[in-house]
């Protein structure tokens, strides 16, 4: 996931207009602005780059994911369903607007289960999360489907997939409302930033209000809008913007490169017969910034993932163990250590994940490796990367 990699020219250009006007936000200001609305411009590049009709800039992928559930209308003691397999930000912004977060099982997608999110909900379920990691996707039509059935609002975590599609679109735009970040480690870095893309323009309305103060952006005079309703800031800066511009300008071209070496690398593992790959849903396309594979077991696999350490093989992960994106490295979830007491909705309703059993997840983490795609590699260095792969997992077969 490597915008940081082509920062260059393009973005410096993009932040010198910034900075020779002085304007750093992205409201009022009109006549000393030289005409600059970074944040705006984004917005309509990656609208239409997503194939939406709205799209909110937001300061973070986190907060993306916060407004988007504020904006849907989800608040205290409404559940929210979301994977076992995700980053922090998933059960962070649940419990931000006061939802009760629902960890439920993953399937070899590395995504949610349908299956799993059936068997979860209640009368208090309002949300269905999935997250898609490590650049592929859950099983958006069998979700989307459940969700119908259950009057259940689709929201898609898409920070690390962005430019990967399903059934024809991208990912983010197939549910009700997407998410994305733009931090300084994903597909397209605004050093911090992140966005809401929906369809949805009631959706679209209230996240624009939400993330600044409940502001209504209408009329020229900011001090004299009205605000609807109570809202919060979670806004992003032009400086910040005006780098996604260049970014976005690079996405095709890193994903052309991203696929270039996953297929490379994939090629010389697919000669191991033990060795097989994560699944892609029938008519997706991965956004191919890591590849995943499977071990025969999760001793294997971690000896493998050790192996590749040692042969100096960097980014490969092995998420079942020491790392915080697999409900296993979660202690301050699962105990709710928070700084001060939180609300009374979530202390009743949410789980005691000390308890639940995750085996299911637990069988396909223990077995999953993930080695990240850069795309500064060049195709002479990413042959020799895949050659001291196979060896390093040859060496523990
Ligand atoms: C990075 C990430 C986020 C949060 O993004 P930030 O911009 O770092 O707040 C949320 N979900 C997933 C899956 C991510 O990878």
């Amino acid at each position: 996931m490597p915008g940081f990699e082509v920062f260059g020219n393009e973005e410096r250009k993009e932040v010198q207009d910034v900075l020779d006007s002085g304007v750093l936000m992205r409201y009022g200001f009109d006549g000393q602005r030289n005409g600059h609305w970074k944040a705006k411009e984004f917005e309509n590049n990656f609208a239409s780059r997503m194939g939406v009709q709205h799209c909110q800039l937001v300061s973070s992928g986190t907060s993306a994911l916060t407004v988007a559930l504020a904006a849907a209308g989800i608040g205290a003691g409404d559940e929210v369903i979301m994977p076992t397999f995700t980053f922090v930000a998933s059960f962070e912004s649940i419990l931000a607007i006061g939802a009760v977060p629902v960890l439920v099982d993953i399937d070899d997608t590395l995504t949610l289960s349908p299956k799993a999110v059936e068997l979860a909900i209640t009368p208090k379920t309002r949300c269905v999360m999935p997250v898609h990691m490590c650049g592929s996707m859950a099983n958006l039509s069998v979700l989307k489907a459940i969700c119908n059935t259950h009057n259940l609002i689709l929201l898609e975590d898409a920070c690390q997939a962005i430019g990967g599609s399903y059934a024809g679109k991208p990912l983010g735009s197939y549910g009700d409302l997407g998410c994305f970040s733009f931090d300084f480690v994903k597909t397209i870095t605004c050093g911090e930033g992140g966005a809401v893309i929906t369809n949805n323009m009631k959706y679209f309305t209230l996240a624009d209000h939400y993330q600044d103060h409940g502001h209504d952006h209408l009329g020229s005079d900011r001090g004299a809008e009205t605000h609807l309703n109570l809202g919060y800031n979670y806004r992003i800066s032009e400086l910040h913007a005006a780098v996604g511009i260049a970014q976005l300008r690079k996405l095709d071209t890193i994903l052309e490169i991203q696929k270039r070496n996953y297929l490379l690398i994939r090629e010389e593992l697919s000669k191991m017969a033990e060795i097989t790959f994560r699944r892609v849903p029938e008519t997706g396309v991965e956004n191919y910034s890591f590849v995943n594979f499977f071990l025969p077991n999760a001793i294997l696999a971690e000896k493998a993932h050790k192996a590749l350490g040692e042969k100096g093989v960097d980014a490969c992960f092995y998420w079942f163990k020491n790392n915080w994106h697999y409900i296993n490295g979660w202690e301050h979830f699962k105990n709710l250590k928070s700084l001060g007491s939180l609300s009374s909705e979530i202390r009743l309703q949410i789980k005691n994940y000390n308890k639940v059993d995750f085996s299911n997840s637990d069988a396909i983490m223990g077995r999953t490796i993930s080695c990240l795609v850069k795309i500064g590699w060049s195709k002479k260095e990413v042959k020799n990367r895949a050659i001291k792969m196979r060896e390093a997992i040859e060496s523990v077969l």
